[in-house]
């Protein structure tokens, strides 16, 4: 038993529910507003872009929600995915503490994301959706959303970020494999989309643009078209929950239980898949687990942004949230982390934050690809650089342990592998990588342009 590395569940093990932290959230949600009108959202809005199935889960206090069949058969692909102690990481630090990864990056595409990707195509399939629109950055989203339309029988139309459609040409293969239609952002395909270009011809592009783009044409096709987003919405956090559901028994097949918890965080929902259930136990069943987001310095929405009312997308097309922000206008620096590059957070998430439930660290760029070497060099698994940004927290977590020579019972959730990012490793291989330091000025410039919202919200 004390020997054991893996920790397997069977097929049987596969979780019949999702878990719902607004059902246990001690705090009242926040309001959805109108980009224009500044009034709480109706039904019949998101409606144009979401169907009633997911806008019911979006505002649902239930706690446990049943995973459709089909959504499970899909599912069993690849759940549930391993959870291993990293026993020669912990001998390479040389640390008494004991560290635990949930291998998210064992699914299809490589990543966390097919988890609510497959429940967003099935609920739309059984809605009479035809066609789905959604933006990437490096393509970690939309080829999961590809996947999974493809198994729906969806056709699927990608906005990708161009300066990540034009240096990573892998992942675009990889959609056009599954059926996708990719587009270069900003394109000549939509109003906002031709406007910029006017403007900016040689625009990199940024995922809230892109985000604006998938939003407009989802929005101007009297309804043929629905849209759908990989992270941020409460219904994606439910649908990741299934990471910490697996994680929880998988740890009692260890005998531990974990005093602290990381993920990384971009839009949250990865984080929040494998914390939440945690954080149910924390609230109901008097638990005391650390939940730890890590964010990269460059873009710390959570460390460094204000808490208020912000656009999701750059060209204030899609609802006003209230999240902890860098500002909609906000374009990050280039770190490699393409994942974690967005002006914003999953509203929930910040709110559990903001009320101490959650804590925060931002990592810098370096120190994460070291933790990510030092990772591939014991574990073997490349792992994302988004993943990475957890690898450094938690060795942070071991290194203090020893330092404080305490055994500390550390998990983490490996969002993905990371044999796409090869361009990113080689520029740390030959030393081209940076840290950014705290884009100050450019965060303050962001922060003048939030809406005005009115007091009422
Ligand atoms: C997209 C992505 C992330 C960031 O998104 P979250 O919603 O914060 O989870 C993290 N890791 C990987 C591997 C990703 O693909």
């Amino acid at each position: 038993m004390n020997d054991r590395t893996r920790f397997n569940l069977s097929e049987n093990d596969l979780p019949r529910f999702w878990y719902n932290i607004n059902a246990d959230n001690p705090l009242p949600p926040t309001p959805v507003l109108h980009p224009q009108t500044m009034e709480p959202v109706t039904p019949d809005f998101l409606n144009v872009l979401f169907p009633m199935e997911l806008i019911l889960q979006e505002i649902s206090t239930e706690r446990y929600i049943q995973i459709p069949e089909e959504v499970r058969e899909v599912y069993k692909l690849y759940r549930p995915t391993p959870l291993i102690r990293a026993r020669r990481l912990e001998k390479l630090l040389d640390t008494p503490a004991h560290i635990y990864y949930k291998h998210e990056g064992v699914s299809p595409t490589g990543s966390h994301k097919p988890n609510t990707a497959i429940a967003q195509a099935f609920y739309n399939k059984i809605s009479g959706t035809k066609a789905l629109t959604t933006e990437t950055g490096a393509g970690q989203w939309g080829s999961s959303l590809a996947f999974a339309g493809k198994l729906f029988d969806l056709d699927i139309e990608v906005y990708m970020v161009k300066v990540s459609y034009n240096q990573k040409p892998y992942r675009r293969i990889m959609m056009e494999m599954y059926g996708a239609q990719v587009f270069a952002s900003p394109t000549n395909r939509t109003h906002y989309g031709r406007q910029l270009l006017a403007q900016h011809p040689d625009s990199p592009g940024s995922l809230g643009i892109a985000i604006s783009e998938a939003v407009e044409v989802a929005a101007t096709s009297g309804g043929a078209k629905k849209y759908s987003l990989g992270s941020v919405l409460n219904h994606v956090l439910l649908h990741q929950s299934v990471i910490g559901e697996e994680a929880l028994k998988q740890m009692d097949l260890a005998g531990e239980y974990p005093d602290v918890v990381l993920g990384c965080v971009g839009g949250g929902s990865n984080f929040s898949g494998i914390a939440f259930p945690f954080l149910r136990e924390n609230l109901r069943s008097g638990r005391k687990t650390r939940l730890v987001a890590v964010e990269p310095q460059a873009t710390p929405s959570m460390t460094k942004g204000v808490y208020t009312f912000d656009y999701g997308d750059t060209a204030r097309m899609a609802p006003i949230v209230k999240m902890h922000t860098l500002g909609h206008n906000f374009v990050p620096p280039p770190i490699h982390a393409g994942g974690l590059r967005y002006h914003g957070m999953a509203p929930t998430l910040c709110a559990l934050y903001d009320a101490g439930l959650i804590q925060a660290v931002a990592v810098p760029q370096l120190a994460t690809f070291e933790a990510a070497m030092q990772f591939a060099n014991s574990e073997g698994i490349i792992p994302a650089p988004e993943s990475a940004h957890a690898i450094r927290a938690a060795i942070d977590e071991a290194l203090d342990a020893k330092l404080k020579g305490e055994k500390r019972i550390i998990l983490f959730n490996l969002s993905g592998h990371g044999n796409f990012d090869m361009g990113a490793y080689q520029d740390y291989l030959s030393g081209k990588l940076q840290d950014y330091e705290y884009p100050a000025a450019a965060v303050a410039e962001a922060m003048k342009d939030l809406p005005q919202v009115p007091q009422a919200a």
